[in-house]
């Protein structure tokens, strides 16, 4: 594998240049990264604090929908990892301000968890199943056959398809759990129409989180454990891009993705060093 200038293994220096700018905002995926079957990462912690103190804009992602920030930041301290609600961001929210954007006070018919519910009522969304503008699917545990028929009507009626993310599974200690893009398989088989899809790896993931936080693409750096979907969206929005080994991706496989990080770490730990 030849060594590409941009990548850079350095676990010393100071802060992470990118076209001669200092990264001023970060955002970072969760599982693999920061925490790991429920049990921080080592540095995570630190690093959250680092930024939490020197009060550095910066967002936590995640492509499940269930839980609302504030659950969310609620079952991560308990894993021992405190992350502020308004530091997390949701594919949820990401649909919400997208539909929020596209159609203002859209009506929609919603298969999902108060992650999803929450924000689209705060998006301004009216929730019916009454003649709706869209069908929007998240992450559940609780899929209704009933729900699921709904669905599947009202999008051959006419409503617009929409998923907050393509994770076919999700992980529980019993082993895998159908997700979102599962489902979506079955309405679109059924409905022969496919989702619009909003987590990652779909950019709008990071300009709706890059929005929230008033982050400009020159100046921030996207942290995560996949090639396929944190690292090639990070590229694709024009970010900084590092990858962690602590999750998913391991060294040997970086070589075999037509795309590079622009920095590889061990873990976040080494980026400490750098802030
Ligand atoms: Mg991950």
């Amino acid at each position: 594998m030849s060594e590409s200038p941009a990548a850079t293994e350095s676990t010393t220096g100071p802060v992470i240049y990118r076209s001669g700018q200092e990264i001023e905002c970060w955002l970072t995926d969760m599982d693999g990264v920061l925490v790991h079957e429920n049990h921080p990462i080592a540095g995570a912690p630190e690093l959250i604090q680092r930024w939490v103190d020197t009060s550095r804009r910066f967002l936590v992602l995640t492509n499940n929908s269930i839980y609302t920030p504030r659950d969310l930041s609620a079952r991560l301290r308990s894993s021992g990892l405190s992350i502020p609600e308004e530091n997390i961001w949701t594919s949820a929210l990401a649909t919400a301000v997208f539909i929020k954007d596209q159609m203002p006070g859209a009506r929609a018919y919603v298969i999902g968890e108060a992650g999803l519910t929450t924000a689209l009522h705060e998006a301004g969304l009216i929730l019916t199943d009454q003649d709706p503008d869209y069908v929007v699917l998240g992450e559940t545990r609780t899929y209704s056959f009933n729900a699921i028929t709904t669905a599947i009507r009202l999008i051959l009626g006419g409503a617009r398809f929409i998923a907050t993310n393509p994770d076919a599974t999700g992980p529980s200690r019993e082993g895998v759990l159908p997700a979102t893009g599962a489902i979506a398989a079955l309405i679109t088989k059924a409905t022969g129409r496919e989702p619009y899809t909003i987590g990652k790896p779909n950019p709008m993931m990071f300009r709706s989180a890059m929005n929230q936080i008033d982050a400009h693409s020159e100046t921030t750096a996207m942290i995560g454990d996949r090639m396929d979907t944190d690292i090639i969206a990070g590229m694709e929005a024009g970010l900084h891009t590092v990858l962690v080994l602590s999750g998913i991706t391991q060294r040997q496989d970086i070589s075999t993705y037509p795309f590079r990080p622009n920095q590889v770490v061990g873990s976040v730990a080494e980026l400490l060093t750098q802030l």
